[in-house]
């Protein structure tokens, strides 16, 4: 078996909604990123990529690549799973915490969870998604953006 860590972090910027976990959720800006800004989904993959040995997001889908600008993360997530797939590795689990000081999430959670589990190919209690503040403290806390953490089990198949 091998653990998996992924960090992501994006900037409030534009319209909303913001993409979270595969999710559209309602608020007044969206995540400046070249692709969604699916900040969710980014930490996911780069703990995926991680436990698998590799490397990260940003190596295997460049920035300066057009191919990925405003790409569906989703779209991401599958081709991560898939390489990880052709290294007969599967997810166990997934753990993820969303650190917003905004929107609020708490009904969006299931949601997130669904579009995961899904793209992971793991039952929905594989996936969780917990979401918190910083009580008004930092970046964060000033509602400039959104981090995220993810953790991950992979085992040989
Ligand atoms: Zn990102």
């Amino acid at each position: 078996m091998r653990i998996g860590h992924g960090f992501d972090a994006h900037r409030f910027g534009g319209d909303g909604p913001v993409m979270l976990g595969g999710v559209a959720v309602r608020h007044e800006q969206g995540l400046i990123a070249r692709s969604d800004g699916d900040v969710v989904l980014h930490a996911l993959c780069d703990a995926l990529l991680g436990a698998a040995g590799l490397g990260d997001i940003g190596r295997n889908f460049p920035d300066a690549d057009s191919a990925y600008e405003n790409i569906d993360s989703r779209v991401l997530l599958r081709r991560v799973v898939d390489a990880l797939r052709d290294r007969k590795l599967i997810t166990v689990n997934a753990d993820i915490t969303v650190i917003a000081q905004a929107p609020r999430l708490s009904e969006y959670i299931d949601a997130m969870r669904a579009c995961i589990a899904a793209d992971l190919g793991v039952e929905i209690d594989y996936v969780g998604v917990k979401a918190t503040t910083t009580e008004e403290m930092g970046w964060i806390g000033r509602k400039e953006g959104i981090a995220t953490h993810a953790v991950v089990l992979v085992d040989a198949c």
